[in-house]
């Protein structure tokens, strides 16, 4: 289960009927898998990848699955504003 999932199913806010999904295609490298993006309340809460998806079958690697915290921060963090430099490139860590 994803994390936000699961704290989000903790405190009563996970609501699949209240989610939109949409298909893009992953830019981290060049296999080119589609990640489906679950949104709810206008913020990425889950990403999978379709089953019939004739390069993922239905799997997607770390960054692929989890990587959507690069484009939307989560917790505290969220609070002190956008990450990354000048370039828009992610912070280490
Ligand atoms: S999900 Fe992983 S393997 Fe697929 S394109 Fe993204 S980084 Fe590459």
């Amino acid at each position: 289960m994803f994390r936000s999932e699961h704290e989000m199913r903790e405190a009563g806010t996970w609501d699949e009927s209240a989610q939109t999904i949409t298909d893009t295609i992953c830019p981290y490298c060049g296999v080119g898998c589609t990640l489906s993006l679950h949104v709810q309340d206008n913020e990425i809460v889950k990403v999978t990848s379709p089953l019939d998806s004739s390069v993922t079958d239905g799997h997607l690697c770390v960054k692929g699955r989890f990587g959507f915290s690069f484009v939307q921060e989560r917790g505290p963090r969220a609070a002190e504003g956008p990450s990354g430099d000048a370039a828009g490139m992610p912070r280490g860590g």
